[in-house]
């Protein structure tokens, strides 16, 4: 399957919101932490005389700056980079070139005279071509998206240097973290070098090949137990796995190996049916950052750590990009405004590293690799792996709109935006994810028959649309196709019924039976305290009073759509913890409003308990 990137700008609605605030609020803040917290250090005190000691405990600190260029280099080259942007990409790329040392390694951390460890001799949690993988995505993103070469020529120095150790007849081993074989596909596809795309089959493939030395965790944290082509299903630290699956996924894409693709395919359609959240979220245990058992969702304690919410939405959009599957792309939404919008504060601020479905109202509970309990979301991270994701994916949002596939253009996810092809330009605009109705308006045709295919959600029902005012076929495969020879001013309508609807769970998720959740469109609805006339662990709501709420607004929620529902109230428990069961169930209290507002919106005001998954009974 052909893919072609399209020149996609998000110009309106929520996610242009998103990318605004992205670049007004969580960049200059982002960068505010990265000179506070020492990363910008990190490398200034290797170009000094008697520097102070290295800040922070992790190997893998230069990669929030990568990722901050990264996000940078689409800010820049898109013209939206905030005041004093352009400025700290130049200081740090500066940096960065001085630093790296003769034969191409980079990694401040074992750079430093004195680190306890050296260079390459701790794989498994050196994270060093980690490092080099985030360093390979800011400079091809910087050479795409600015013109500049800089980073580039850096990250093939560095490149070259593992290909010459580790490559073919080299030392057979491979990355504790995955996330290099991604980069190393791009970094094939800009350079047109080969040797990167056969790196990043070997570092797949040496997995599971008892070659990486394990000293704090179980290979099953490092996807390294057994082979990937044989692993039954999504395992270990949630990020590692989904970097390692998209990074899987661009090397079929460019070698066709179908033994890559058949494990791909068996390991997605195993995670989406008994391991993702409701939210898209991915991990339900803290320990380990692991992702857990099949049925093992656990709402109030389920990690779905942000960046592997970046992880699953990179995996799903390569798996697109292999099969034009619109499956992959309902996981992509849901993931996108759930699990992951919701990582980020209303201001822009203030990041979440694990994204609980549930919070209890005496709430206490340690975050990610953070110590102490935390009411709501921080401003930084000690490991502050996450928001600087934030940042990169924000900014390349447009990117993962639209795509031309086999020659057809594909819209993907439907937002205010301005969409151009070689043979067709077009403005798409929609209230979207609040409203359904899409308009998409012909501005620059070829003359020639071309295929417009729209996205069909898995979620929506009654489906209509029309071409200037005349209905169009129905959608098949989740997908509408409309092909003609267009015309500048042709008008494509879409309307998308959004009812809102209830959702239950599967019978072996044990940790949701009994309760049921609420979603409109792609959004997950959840219920917080101050919206709430009983405790929230009391309401009890029926799939009937889901479909009887009424969608609004709310003050102190702009713009965002807010659902009022009259909602039972359970009888005052039991004090007793495992009560004797009476012979028949009392009848439900009396029923109270409630307001359910977006999940992703949870915890912008004061702290208070919060449920997705309300008891049914
Ligand atoms: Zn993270």
């Amino acid at each position: 399957m052909t893919f072609e990137q399209v020149n996609a700008r998000v110009t309106k609605g929520l996610l242009h919101q998103w990318q605004v605030r992205n670049s007004t609020a969580t960049i200059p803040h982002t960068i505010g932490q990265l000179r506070s917290a020492g990363n910008v250090d990190n490398l200034r005190r290797l170009l000094v005389a008697d520097a102070p000691p290295y800040r922070g405990r992790y190997p893998f600190l230069d990669t929030d700056l990568y990722k901050t260029l990264e996000g940078l280099a689409y800010e820049i080259g898109a013209g939206t980079a905030p005041d004093g942007a352009p400025e700290f990409f130049d200081e740090v790329v500066e940096q960065i070139e001085r630093v790296q040392a003769e034969d191409g390694y980079l990694n401040s951390y074992f750079q430093d005279p004195a680190c306890a460890g050296k260079p390459w001799e701790d794989l498994a949690w050196g994270h060093e071509l980690y490092n080099l993988g985030h360093l390979i995505q800011a400079a091809v993103a910087a050479r795409r998206r600015m013109g500049d070469g800089r980073l580039l020529a850096v990250a093939v120095k560095f490149a070259d240097l593992v290909v010459a150790r580790f490559g073919p007849g080299g030392e057979e081993v491979t990355c504790g973290h995955p996330e290099v074989e991604m980069a190393l596909v791009e970094l094939f596809r800009e350079t047109g070098d080969r040797a990167y795309l056969v790196q990043a089959g070997l570092f797949v493939d040496r997995r599971g090949q008892g070659k990486l030395k394990h000293r704090i965790f179980p290979p099953e944290y490092f996807q390294d137990q057994l082979p990937f082509r044989e692993l039954p299903s999504v395992t270990g630290h949630a990020v590692r796995m989904a970097y390692l699956a998209a990074g899987a996924a661009d090397i079929y894409r460019e070698t066709g190996d179908r033994s890559l693709f058949e494990a791909l395919d068996r390991l997605w359609d195993d995670m989406t049916a008994t391991k993702l959240h409701l939210t898209g979220g991915l991990g339900s245990r803290h320990s380990d950052e692991a992702i857990g058992d099949r049925y093992e969702l656990p709402p109030e304690r389920a990690y779905a750590e942000t960046c592997a919410a970046i992880a699953t939405m990179q995996w799903a959009w390569r798996m697109f990009q292999a099969t034009g599957g619109a499956k992959y792309l309902d996981v992509f939404e849901r993931v996108l405004f759930n699990a992951y919008a919701v990582g980020l504060s209303a201001d822009g601020k203030a990041f979440f590293y694990d994204n609980p479905l549930q919070r209890r109202p005496d709430h206490e509970q340690r975050s990610g690799a953070e110590t102490g309990g935390e009411a709501l979301r921080r401003s930084w991270f000690g490991c502050a792996c996450c928001p600087p994701n934030i940042v990169r994916w924000t900014a390349q949002l447009g990117d993962h709109i639209a795509a031309e596939l086999d020659g057809a253009l594909h819209i993907t996810t439907y937002a205010g935006a301005r969409i151009e092809t070689g043979p067709i330009a077009l403005a798409m605009e929609t209230e979207y994810p609040w409203d359904g109705d899409v308009r998409v308006v012909v501005e620059r045709a070829s003359g020639e028959p071309y295929a417009v295919r729209l996205r069909i959600p898995g979620w929506a029902r009654s489906v209509t649309a029309s071409v200037n005012g005349r209905p169009v076929e129905e959608a098949e495969d989740g997908w509408l196709t409309v092909e003609r020879v267009w015309a500048a001013g042709d008008e494509l309508r879409l309307r998308l019924p959004m009812p809102v609807r209830a959702h239950g769970s599967h019978p072996y998720l044990d940790a949701t039976r009994g309760t049921v959740s609420v979603a409109r469109g792609p959004l997950v609805y959840c219920v917080e305290q101050q919206d709430c006339p009983v405790p929230v662990d009391d309401l009890v709501l029926s799939a009937a009073q889901v479909a009887g709420a009424a969608a609004g607004r709310q003050d102190g929620l702009p713009g965002a759509v807010v659902l009022q529902v009259t909602a039972g109230t359970a009888p005052p428990p039991s004090a007793e913890l495992y009560p004797e069961l009476p012979a028949e169930q009392p009848e439900p209290g009396e029923t109270v409003p409630a307001t359910f507002v977006p999940y992703f919106l949870w915890g912008n005001r004061r702290p208070a308990a919060m449920r997705v998954w309300v008891r049914n009974k």
